[in-house]
C-alpha cells in the first residue's frame, strides 16, 4: 500500500470563554487547526490534526504547520503509510526537527493501519486497558473568584482533577490563589498547578515552599529544563515537566536528573503517536507518571490522545485533556472520545474512530499527490 494523496485543510476552533494562561500574559480566543487527510493507492484513508495552542504557547503556530507540511508532504507520495517507523525517518530527513508540523501526518498513517488492520489505535498502542480515562480540566488564570468559579464549572460537568493555570511577577498574589483554591477544593478533587514556565527560579522556590504542606502538583515553573531543575531540588512537591520536553533525550535527561515525577505528552510538541509512545513506553519502565493529550484542536487530536492514554497502565497515568470540551466547533458531532462526568474512552472502531465532517472542514487549502 502507498500514500497517493494527502489533502489538507484550515479550520479556525474558537474557544467558549477566552482563556488566559500565567499571569495574564497570553489571552487565547481560537485556535488555527490543520487536519490532514491521507489517502492511499488501495483506497484506505486516515485523518490527524495538528493544532498548537496559539503562535505564543509553543515554538510552533498554525501557518508553520502548513508550510511544513509542504516541505514534507511529497516526500512522503508513494511510501507505504503502515510502516511508521520508516514514514517518521522520511519526515525527519526531509525535515529535521519541527516535530508539530509532523504530528498531523503521523497520526493519519496510524488511523490509516488500524483501519487496515481492524485494531483500535490502542490495541496497536500496547492493548486496552480496562480502566476508563480519566480526564483534567484546564482553568485559566485570574482572581481567586474566577479561579473558584472556574473550577466550580467544571467540576458541573464532572472533572475532579483540575490543571489550575497560575504565574503572575506577583509571588504572593500566587500563594493566594494556590491558597484558596487548595482550601476550597484540596480535599475533594486534585490539583495541579501550572505555572507554563512564567516563574524565574527564585519565584517558583518561594510559592513552592510557602505552600509546601498543600497535596498539590506543580507543573512547568520555569523556561528552561535547567531552571526547573534548579526548583526541583529546593522544593518538595510532586513536578511535571512540560514544555521543556521536546524529544526523547529530554525525558530520558529528566529522569537521570531526578528533574520530576510526571512527564507531560503532548502529541504536537513531541511529532505524533510514533513519538509520544516510545516516551510513554520510557516513562511506564522507568516509574514516571505521564499525562498524556494533545496541544491543543478539535475531537479528532483528543481522541488520538486517548487512544494512548488507554493504552498507558492506570497507575502511570494522571490524567488527559479534551481540548474540544472548550471549542464551540464540532468537526464530528456524537464521534470520538467524550467527556463523560471526567472519564473518558478511546473508540472501539479500527483506527482512530473519528471521520471529520468535510462540510465542515471546508475547502483544502493544499493537495499533494493525484
Ligand atoms: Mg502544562
Amino acid at each position: 500500500m502507498k500514500i497517493a494523496r494527502i489533502t489538507v485543510y484550515q479550520i479556525t476552533l474558537p474557544l467558549e470563554h477566552p482563556y488566559r494562561l500565567s499571569g495574564g500574559r497570553l489571552l487565547f480566543e481560537k485556535l488555527d487547526s490543520t487536519i490532514v487527510k491521507i489517502q492511499t493507492n488501495e483506497d484506505a484513508v486516515g485523518w490527524g490534526e495538528a493544532c498548537p495552542w496559539g503562535s505564543t504557547y509553543l515554538p510552533a503556530f498554525g501557518k508553520g504547520v502548513r508550510a511544513g507540511i509542504e516541505e514534507i508532504a511529497p516526500q512522503l507520495i508513494g511510501q507505504d503509510p503502515c510502516k511508521l517507523d520508516v514514514i517518521n525517518r522520511v519526515m525527519d530527513r526531509a525535515l529535521p526537527a519541527h516535530p508539530y508540523v509532523k504530528s498531523a501526518l503521523d497520526i493519519a498513517c496510524w488511523d490509516i493501519l488500524g483501519k487496515t488492520t481492524g485494531f483500535a489505535l490502542c490495541d496497536l498502542l500496547g492493548g486496552r486497558r480496562d480502566e476508563p480515562v480519566g480526564l483534567h480540566s484546564s482553568i485559566p488564570t485570574g482572581t481567586p473568584d474566577e479561579m473558584v468559579k472556574s473550577v466550580d464549572a467544571a467540576r458541573a460537568k464532572g472533572y475532579r482533577v483540575h490543571s489550575c493555570k497560575v504565574g503572575g511577577s506577583d509571588v504572593y498574589a500566587d500563594i493566594k490563589r494556590i491558597k484558596i483554591l487548595t482550601d476550597k477544593f484540596g480535599q475533594c478533587d486534585e490539583l495541579t498547578f501550572d505555572a507554563n514556565r512564567a516563574w524565574l527560579s527564585d519565584e517558583a522556590i518561594q510559592v513552592m515552599n510557602a505552600t509546601a504542606s498543600f497535596s498539590a502538583y506543580f507543573e512547568q515553573p520555569c523556561e528552561t529544563f535547567d531552571e526547573c531543575l534548579t526548583v526541583r531540588r529546593l522544593t518538595r512537591q510532586p513536578m511535571i515537566l512540560d514544555e521543556c520536553i521536546h524529544i526523547f533525550q529530554d525525558v530520558v535527561r529528566a529522569h537521570q536528573e531526578h528533574a520530576c515525577q510526571v512527564i507531560s505528552i503532548k502529541l504536537n510538541r513531541l511529532g505524533g503517536l510514533t513519538k509520544a509512545r516510545r516516551i510513554r513506553d520510557f516513562c511506564v519502565t522507568m516509574g514516571l507518571r505521564t499525562i498524556i493529550e494533545d496541544t491543543g484542536g478539535s475531537v479528532l487530536a483528543d481522541t488520538a490522545a486517548v487512544h494512548l492514554a488507554q493504552s498507558t497502565p492506570i497507575t502511570h497515568h494522571r490524567a488527559t485533556w479534551l481540548c474540544h470540551d472548550m471549542i464551540t466547533v464540532d468537526i464530528a458531532p456524537g464521534q470520538g472520545a467524550r467527556n463523560t462526568a471526567g472519564v473518558t474512552a478511546a473508540p472501539f472502531e479500527p483506527g482512530i474512530g473519528v471521520e471529520p465532517d468535510v462540510q465542515v472542514l471546508g475547502e483544502p487549502v493544499a493537495i499533494f499527490g493525484g
